[in-house]
């Protein structure tokens, strides 16, 4: 039965982060992950790393930038933490071997990015998840005689004591289906977010909501769940990201009538104004007639030379290529606004603790609150690192002085039970795949860029029905071996619960903020709302309770761009 100081799930850049951490801290270590590491979704990462390396910027100038992009909803102790943490992480990860961008006179070149006002967004092309995704990857070598790794495993369920102190978890080797409990003084979550509740989105098939599931199910308590966050610039039908970096380096945004429509919305900022901004100015565009037939509008990305396109965005190239066949050095390509990112997840503090002892949460799948209502590009990629490592640490020097739990190898009867039953399901029920479908393109039509009271009471109503439907979908393999039908059935549980507290928070909150527009109430209400909702499980269903915004510097104000 495996046995570590520290237990972390998930091998995106989070996990990873974590996982050098605790072991350079000393601490035996098991990192699991449900595909290889370097598949983790964080190797999508296209654009940058936001840091104020440069020295006429700042961290104050970010962490200002930050708390205004979150709408103020974001906890400004933990944004100046991250903010003022960033330039050594970039500098710790250049010296790791990050190969990023250098300017013609040699130093560390930045791309502009959305709602910052210095350019302070490092870069590899448009490949900075996966560059820095392997280089952490080479680094776990290093550790190899503290540290396990896990690969193809899957967490099915958190483990907690008699006293409620998360002590491992069980997890599924899914190359022959066995399962195994995990015993750990203490257990990192880093499973990433949630995009795939949505239909379409940017996120790979792997971001299930796992750790927001299963955190939420032992008990934990969520936050911002209601902040979902859609991307101005994605491909219409399958959703594809066209990075924010093309925005970056000069493209514009234009309607049907080929007007650069930024200039109404966000006259100082225009195509940099932050995401919700962006993304409700494009809405409001198609919806009143001014986008294309498709449903969309333009990006035009022939305004950046063509040289720099292909030295700094190659990887659109391609997808404009061989997903909309269209060549962006040459035309404008149509994008609408698709959903992206999730702001809410394991309510946190600054160390990754989460409510349940033993438990703490980094990257997507956590909720510090470093994004708030809305997140600036670029800084999620900083968020994964600097709390994955502060997470790391933290459990590390925890669990020093702490024994070993034995949770007994018999705790796996009841997972056993639960798969064997999935696998035996009758032949003939609704499929996962049509209930996910179902899913994703109800809470894309309702909780996306514009929400009302009856759209989200909809969406609750059909994401109740599919509850109902999901203990009985039907799969089609019956093996042991790889049977990603079993993982499919399971997740879609997480995601059905993850969507359903989305839902329960935006009905919740009464107001406009961030990237929760409600057009029955569309004003921003501090005096009422400038607090967090958080969520639990209460029973069968979703508890709402408040916690108070950290407010250190910046008090609330207007939000123009
Ligand atoms: C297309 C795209 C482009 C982006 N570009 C940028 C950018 O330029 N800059 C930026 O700052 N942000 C960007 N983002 C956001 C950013 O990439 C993600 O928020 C971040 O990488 C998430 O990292 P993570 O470590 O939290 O999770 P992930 O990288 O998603 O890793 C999750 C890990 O958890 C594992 N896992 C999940 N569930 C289980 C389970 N049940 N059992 C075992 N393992 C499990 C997975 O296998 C994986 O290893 C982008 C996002 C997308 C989708």
């Amino acid at each position: 039965m495996p046995s570590h100081d520290v237990l972390i799930i998930g091998a995106g850049l989070a996990g990873q982060r974590a996982a050098l951490a605790a072991a350079e801290a000393g601490s035996t270590v098991a990192i699991i992950s449900k595909v290889h590491p370097v598949r983790s979704h964080s190797v999508a990462a296209a654009g940058g790393i936001n840091a104020a390396l440069n020295p006429e910027d700042t961290w104050e100038s970010h962490a200002y930038d930050t708390v205004k992009g979150s709408d103020y909803l974001g906890d400004q102790d933990a944004i100046e933490i991250m903010c003022r943490s960033a330039p050594d992480e970039i500098l710790w990860l250049e010296h790791a071997g990050v190969t990023f961008h250098r300017n013609d006179t040699g130093h560390l070149g930045t791309r502009a990015f959305g709602g910052a006002s210095a350019a302070r967004t490092y870069y590899v092309a448009d490949i900075t998840g996966q560059e820095i995704l392997h280089v952490l990857y080479e680094q776990l070598m290093k550790h190899h005689e503290q540290l396990d790794r896990y690969e193809e495993w899957f967490a099915t369920d958190l483990l907690q004591d008699d006293e409620g102190r998360c002590v491992g978890a069980i997890c599924r080797n899914l190359r022959d289906g066995h399962l195994e409990v995990f015993n750990a003084k203490s257990t990192i979550l880093a499973n990433g977010g949630a995009g795939q509740a949505y239909k379409p989105t940017t996120n790979g098939l792997i971001v299930t909501g796992d750790g927001i599931a299963q955190a939420y199910r032992i008990g934990a308590r969520l936050m911002d769940m209601e902040m979902v966050q859609y991307h101005p610039t994605t491909l219409a039908g399958n959703g594809l990201l066209i990075t924010e970096g093309a925005r970056g380096e000069g493209a514009w945004l234009l309607n049907a009538k080929g007007e650069r429509f930024m200039e109404k919305y966000a006259p100082n900022k225009l195509e940099l104004a932050s995401r919700d901004v962006v993304s409700r100015a494009e809405q409001t565009e198609i919806n009143e007639g001014r986008g294309f037939p498709d449903g969309t509008v333009a990006l035009d990305i022939t305004k950046v030379p063509k040289r720099r396109t292909l030295e700094a965005l190659r990887e659109i190239v391609n997808i404009g290529r061989d997903f909309a066949g269209v060549d962006i050095t040459a035309e404008p390509i149509h994008i609408k606004p698709g959903q992206h990112y999730i702001m809410g997840g394991v309510k946190t503090d600054v160390h990754g603790r989460t409510t349940i002892p033993g438990l703490y949460a980094a990257g997507e799948v956590a909720c510090v609150s470093v994004h708030g209502g809305n997140r600036l590009g670029a800084n999620s990629l900083l968020d994964t690192l600097i709390f994955g490592r502060r997470s790391g640490e933290h459990a590390a020097g925890l669990t020093r002085h702490l024994p070993m739990p034995k949770t007994p190898a018999s705790k796996v009867k009841d997972t056993e039970q639960w798969i064997a039953d999935i696998i035996r399901r009758p032949a003939g029920a609704r499929r996962v795949a049509a209930i996910k479908q179902e899913l994703g393109q109800t809470m894309n039509e309702h909780v996306a860029v514009f929400r009302d009271a009856s759209g989200l009471a909809k969406a609750l109503e059909v994401i109740r029905r599919l509850k109902q439907e999901e203990p009985n979908a039907s799969i089609d393999d019956r093996g042991a071996i790889f049977n990603q039908d079993v993982i499919s059935a399971i997740e879609l549980g997480y995601m059905l619960d993850v969507a359903e507290t989305i839902v329960v928070a935006a009905q919740e909150r009464k107001e406009s903020r961030g990237a929760q527009f409600r057009t029955d109430f569309p004003a921003r209400e501090d005096e009422q709302w400038l607090k967090h909702i958080d969520i639990s499980l209460n029973g069968d269903g979703p508890q709402i309770s408040y916690s108070p915004v950290t407010i250190t510097q910046w008090q609330p104000e207007e939000r123009k761009y």
